[in-house]
Order: C-alpha cells, then sequence, then structure tokens
C-alpha cells in the first residue's frame, strides 16, 4: 500500500496538457531554427558515471560541491543525475570517436537537468534545457554564429527585452594571470572577507566575482581582465564583438561575467531579462576549447550555449507572450443510443485516417452531457449518431461555433467534414 498524499518532490513539477502545448512549441520552435543552422539532435542518458561532471566542470564549481544529485548505484558505481548537458555531450562526442574525425560538429539538445537547489521561482531541482554545441572551429565566427543561433531562438519565440552580455576569460594561460590579478587586487583586502569568500579567493579567485556581498561587488568592480589578457585574446575578443555589431546583435561588455562552470575559455556570455527577478539568468554560454582534451579525448575547439525553459516560460509570462493553447479535437462524435458506439468508434477512426482530431463518446449517458464535454473540449463539430440518421442514411453534424445543424451524405460526409475542419 502506497501511503497517502504522494506528492510530486519539492522543485520539481509536473506540466499538464494546459501548460504542455505551450512547452511543444517553444520545443518545436526551438529546433526549428537549429536545423537552419544545421544542427542535429542528440539525446544523451539523464544518467552518467559521476567523474563525467567532477572532472568537467571543475572541483570547486557550486555545481559540483552542492548541487548534484549523485549515489552509488547497486553496483557501487557513483552515478549522477546530469546537473548539465555539455559535460554528458564532450563524453559522448570522445565515446563515438568523433574528436578524431576533424569537420565541424553541430548538436543540440534538449530535456530535463538535476540540482540540488533550494527551490524558489526560476530555480527549480528539475529543470529543462535547451543547448546547442558546435565542435572544431577555433574562428571568433564559430562564437558569433552561436550567439546567432541563441538570438534567433528567442525571437522565434517572441521574447524580447532581454539583454546579452558578454567578455572574455581568454586562454588558460589569460585565465592563471586573471586569477592571480584577482587575488594580488582582492588580498590586500582579506579582513574584509567572510570565511567562504576567502576560501573561494584562495581555492578559485573567479567565483568570488560571483559574490553577493556588496564590498566584495565594490571590489570586484574595480577588476578588468583586459589589463592582464594577452593581445591576440583580446583582438580575438575584438573581432567576435565587431561582428556581432555586423550582424545588428546587440550586446553590453560585462568585465565580470566568468560564468560558473569552469571549463570556459576566450568568448563567455548570459543572457538576461529583468523579468526574472533575482534569478535572471535566462540562458549562457561560451568556449570551451580545453574540454574535450580535458576529458580524454583529442585537443578539438568548441562552443556552445544553453537556455532555461522554464525561465523563458517565466519571461513571456510577464511579455503576455506565452504561445495560445491550440490544440483541440476538432470533432466530438456522439451517440443517442448506446448501441451506436461501436459505429461512433469507425467514424472517429475515420476522421484520423484523414488526420483530423477526433474524438468519440465512449459511455451510455445523456446527448446533453456529451454536448457538455463537446464544449469542454473545445470541439468545433459534434457529429450525432442515432437511430434516425442510421434510418436516413445520413450524418448529422452540428457547427458549435453558428449553432448550425446540417445533414450529411453517407458518401460524401468525410470529405465534407475534412473541407469543413480545414475552413
Ligand atoms: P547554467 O549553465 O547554470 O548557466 O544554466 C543555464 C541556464 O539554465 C540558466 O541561465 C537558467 O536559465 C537555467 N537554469 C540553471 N539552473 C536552473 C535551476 N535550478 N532552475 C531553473 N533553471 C535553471
Amino acid at each position: 500500500m502506497c501511503p497517502p498524499n504522494l506528492k510530486a518532490l519539492g522543485g520539481t513539477s509536473d506540466i499538464f496538457p494546459s501548460d504542455s502545448d505551450a512547452w511543444q512549441q517553444l520545443e518545436s520552435l526551438a529546433r526549428h531554427t537549429a536545423h537552419l543552422y544545421g544542427f542535429r539532435e542528440i539525446r544523451t542518458p539523464l544518467i552518467e558515471e559521476a567523474a563525467v561532471f567532477t572532472g568537467a566542470l571543475g572541483s570547486t564549481t557550486e555545481v559540483v560541491t552542492k548541487q548534484m544529485y549523485q549515489f552509488e548505484d547497486r553496483g557501487g558505481r557513483r552515478v549522477v543525475l546530469r546537473p548539465e548537458g555539455t559535460a554528458s555531450i564532450v563524453r559522448a562526442f570522445i565515446e563515438k570517436g568523433l574528436d578524431k574525425t576533424g569537420g565541424l560538429v553541430r548538436l543540440y539538445y534538449m530535456g530535463p537537468m538535476f540540482r540540488a537547489e533550494r527551490p524558489q521561482a526560476g530555480r527549480r531541482r528539475q529543470f529543462h534545457q535547451f543547448g546547442a554545441e558546435m565542435f572544431g572551429s577555433a574562428s571568433p565566427y564559430s562564437d558569433v554564429e552561436t550567439i546567432a543561433v541563441l538570438k534567433r531562438i528567442l525571437d522565434s519565440w517572441g521574447l524580447t527585452g532581454w539583454k546579452l552580455k558578454i567578455n572574455s576569460l581568454g586562454t588558460p594561460e589569460d585565465r592563471s594571470r586573471i586569477l592571480d590579478f584577482i587575488r594580488q587586487k582582492l588580498e590586500p583586502h582579506k579582513d574584509k572577507f567572510s570565511p567562504e569568500e576567502l576560501e573561494r579567493l584562495e581555492k578559485n579567485p573567479l567565483r568570488i566575482l560571483d559574490s553577493k556581498e556588496p564590498v566584495c561587488q565594490v571590489l570586484c568592480g574595480a577588476i578588468d581582465f583586459s589589463e592582464v589578457i594577452a593581445d591576440e585574446s583580446l583582438d580575438r575578443f575584438d573581432q567576435v564583438l565587431r561582428t556581432l555589431g555586423h550582424m545588428d546583435i546587440p550586446f553590453e561588455r560585462d568585465p565580470l561575467l566568468v560564468r560558473g562552470l569552469d571549463y570556459y575559455t576566450h568568448t563567455v556570455f548570459e543572457v538576461v531579462h529583468p523579468a526574472l527577478g533575482a534569478q535572471d539568468a535566462l540562458g549562457g554560454g561560451g568556449r570551451y576549447d580545453g574540454l574535450v582534451q580535458g576529458m580524454g579525448g583529442v585537443s578539438t575547439t568548441a562552443v556552445g550555449f544553453a537556455i532555461g525553459l522554464e525561465r523563458v516560460l517565466i519571461a513571456l509570462e510577464a511579455l503576455k507572450a506565452v504561445p495560445a493553447t491550440t490544440k483541440q479535437p476538432a470533432v466530438y462524435v456522439a451517440t443517442t443510443d448506446p448501441a451506436e458506439i461501436p459505429e461512433g468508434l469507425l467514424q472517429a477512426e475515420q476522421l484520423r485516417e484523414r488526420s483530423i482530431e477526433a474524438v468519440v463518446n465512449l459511455e451510455d449517458r445523456p446527448l446533453k452531457r456529451q454536448f457538455d464535454q463537446a464544449n469542454k473540449l473545445g470541439c468545433r463539430f459534434v457529429i450525432v449518431r442515432g437511430a434516425a440518421e442510421r434510418e436516413k442514411k445520413v450524418v448529422t453534424v452540428k457547427d458549435m461555433n453558428s449553432r448550425e445543424q446540417r445533414e450529411l451524405t453517407q458518401a460524401d460526409w468525410l470529405a465534407t467534414m475534412a473541407d469543413l475542419v480545414k475552413e
């Protein structure tokens, strides 16, 4: 026996048909747009060996230290419910040997991610991302094209009012200089930091830039990596920014943007939206040129992004632009006598043969109740089957909008219904 009052776990949600239509529309628009750029879908398992993430994301990142759903399976392996997509895709990319074939590989993915966070608006324990990854180009233009896909997806959803923030972390050598630079700038102010921030400063100074502490924010505000990044990296970044301008993609340089994971190099970006409040990031991404090699593959450059779909829906709701529910069955097949139900089932099948959505009455109940049901489902037409129709060899159809009722002959009812539904 189950205990009573079973509920979904905190931070997870059920998506009912009233919302799943909107989800499906977002998903199909994103798919369509990704295809326009030559991206094809990859589906990886939701569960992976823990090492896929612990190595890739960085052992000091919040996702790894605090948020991974990690456990030992029955075989004693340490496994993780994926907290993000990129590391799994890189694992799959290497496992398939794609790192050895060279050439451009463009992949997109969609699906649930899991992070053990404190649930609040826009922060779920199971949430959904749409993401894209491009492997095999080091060109700054590949950064721009990745951002262009992201922008076109947001546009296809009718999402307005977002802002693209962008920064560069340079090469791994630049990164070590950045870390030293942050330490050097902040060490004299150590006494003002909390123990947690001191630990960050010691272990991974980039993480301190995410601190919400006002003192820390003021001190960090004075830091600009471009002082220590090599000229070549700055030129590369400049080319990205100039090309974004050329493509009419608006952006804002944010010298403190570092993103939460350790694998990024060169360009990093984030899309924020004011409707999201404290959790204002809709999505983000960047280059990760060292990750394929870092995970045991042949060195392969890469760039990608991920968008959080729950947050997209929050922003669309604020804009009153959530895609409308459009899917309603077109036809309801009602029966005046339960003996007619088997014929009703066949009639509904004939409609579906013609790709017309149809539902059929399955119960012994009054016609009025069936019409109520048809109304509730939003059916445009009701077909009524009864003894009279059988005798006269006709099909009665009622248009629920105009309330008009007509009789169609058995010979042409189906063709006429197809025309009516199309109108
Ligand atoms: P991240 O890789 O952490 O930057 O995540 C990319 C995007 O996924 C974010 O910008 C959010 O839109 C979304 N996201 C990340 N974590 C959560 C979460 N716990 N709940 C809902 N959405 C999330």
